[in-house]
């Protein structure tokens, strides 16, 4: 099924200068990049993007991460796309990212982890338009 989902790349990534490799992978892999902006988070912000992990113990740190810099979001398409865009991105925790993968490549440890992707239909039906009103997406 073609499919769209969110994906960030995070402020750890776009400091260090991975932002073109990530999106490069993305695109190599045959995903199209459907809409596409920076922008930079103020904590509430990124409160109410992580808002399903409110309960979990990294939920102030991951928050406080994720509204230090730049971000750049994107909304990628294609078969399959939210299951692509995981595998490509690699496991949580680079430790556990298989070789070649963003998270392996690019990854500090389990918090700072480069790039963030939709992980259901549910999701990306609460992040895609976190960040984009339907006529900034291009019908592709
Ligand atoms: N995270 C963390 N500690 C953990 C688990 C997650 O700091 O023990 C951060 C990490 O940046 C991760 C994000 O919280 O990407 C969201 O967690 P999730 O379990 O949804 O992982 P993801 O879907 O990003 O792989
Ligand atoms: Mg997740």
């Amino acid at each position: 099924m073609v499919e769209r989902t969110l994906s960030i790349v995070k402020p750890d990534a776009v400091k260090a200068g991975h932002t073109g490799d990530i999106i490069s992978m993305f695109e190599r892999a045959g995903l199209k990049v459907a809409a596409l902006k920076m922008l930079h988070l103020t904590p509430d912000e990124a409160k109410g993007f992580y808002i399903v992990h409110k309960e979990r113990p990294f939920y102030g740190d991951l928050t406080k991460f994720m509204s230090e810099g730049p971000i750049v979001v994107l909304v990628l398409e294609g078969e399959d796309a939210i299951k692509m865009v995981r595998d490509i991105m690699g496991a949580t925790n680079p430790k556990n990212a298989a070789p070649g993968t963003i998270r392996a490549l690019f990854a500090a440890d389990i918090e700072r982890n480069a790039v963030h992707g939709s992980d259901s239909e549910k999701s990306a039906a609460y992040e895609i338009p976190f960040f984009f009103p339907s006529i900034e997406i291009m019908g592709l």
